[in-house]
């Protein structure tokens, strides 16, 4: 179930990945204007095929009809006796102890990922976290390098994107890695990225694991589409889950057109719980 190395998967984690769509969907848009058509489609795809026929872009995610749910990509997985990688000052959180400002609901503007034991996963402040790229496309890492300092910038967490990484740093611990290849869950054709955290009890996230579709990603620097998914995939990875389908957030689970590359209400409060700015602590 989940789709980490073998060296996450000798750490007791909970594994959290969640896809985004880009429709990359010429063909669908044919099916998803013909009604006739789009009887043929099972009735749990409909809706987003039918949305990509109307030319909308959608972002979606891993409760989306076509894709597994959250709780389908939860994984426990217990193997003793690795030790934990980062000490210092890291604190458990609570979900209660970040009620929202006014205006802004959880599970509706924005959603985290709390663990079992009701803890917010988040990584430590006091580390620098590690940034890597591995086989990006010539010309894609500028588009990484903003979502990274644009993470970095609004959570205060200290993300630092430092370049292509050597094989031997992918899925490191205490690290991000983003790579460019593929994944399991790439057997649907409109999952163009997954991503998310490694997390221990008590919400400690010691790894975090981007994969992106080589072909979703966009070589010329600055597209939106790219943009977008990459931040989104990366928010996943720092402990963020999704915002309401269409709401006006990166975290959307589907996001309106044309994507939205600014971070919305919702995310900047996600990212104040998960973060390390302000009176947040640990
Ligand atoms: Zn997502």
């Amino acid at each position: 179930m989940d789709h980490y190395s073998p060296v996450a998967r000798a750490t007791r984690f909970v594994i959290y990945v969640l896809a985004v769509v880009v429709p990359i969907a010429i063909a669908l848009a044919v099916v998803g204007t013909t009604p006739s058509l789009l009887e043929k489609v099972p009735a749990e795809h409909r809706d987003t095929v039918a949305a990509i026929g109307e030319g909308a872009v959608r972002l979606s995610g891993g409760n989306g009809g076509i894709f597994r749910s959250q709780e389908a990509n939860a994984a426990d997985t217990t193997i003793p006796g690795v030790p934990r990688p980062l000490h210092g000052e890291w604190a458990a959180r609570r979900p209660e102890d970040y009620p929202p400002p006014a205006g802004l609901a959880a599970g509706h503007d924005y959603s985290v990922h709390v663990t079992d034991d009701g803890h917010v996963a988040h990584w430590p402040c006091e580390h620098e976290i590690p940034v890597r790229s591995f086989h990006a496309p010539p010309g894609s890492e500028a588009d990484l390098a903003w979502a990274v300092e644009t993470l970095a910038f609004s959570s205060g967490l200290p993300l630092r994107y430092l370049g292509p990484g050597a094989e031997a740093d992918r899925d490191g611990e205490g690290a991000i890695s983003v790579t460019y290849g593929d994944h399991p869950d790439f057997w649907d054709p409109q999952v163009a990225g997954v991503g998310g955290p490694a997390v221990l009890p008590r919400g400690l996230i010691i790894q975090g694991a981007v994969t992106l579709r080589p072909e979703s990603v966009n070589p010329i620097p600055g597209d939106p589409w790219t943009r977008s998914l990459t931040l989104h995939e990366l928010m996943h990875a720092v402990g963020i889950t999704h915002a309401a389908p269409y709401s006006p957030e990166i975290m959307a689970e589907r996001s309106a057109h044309p994507p939205q590359t600014l971070l919305g209400y919702g995310d900047r409060f996600a990212l104040h719980v998960v973060g390390c700015s302000g009176s947040a602590t640990g």
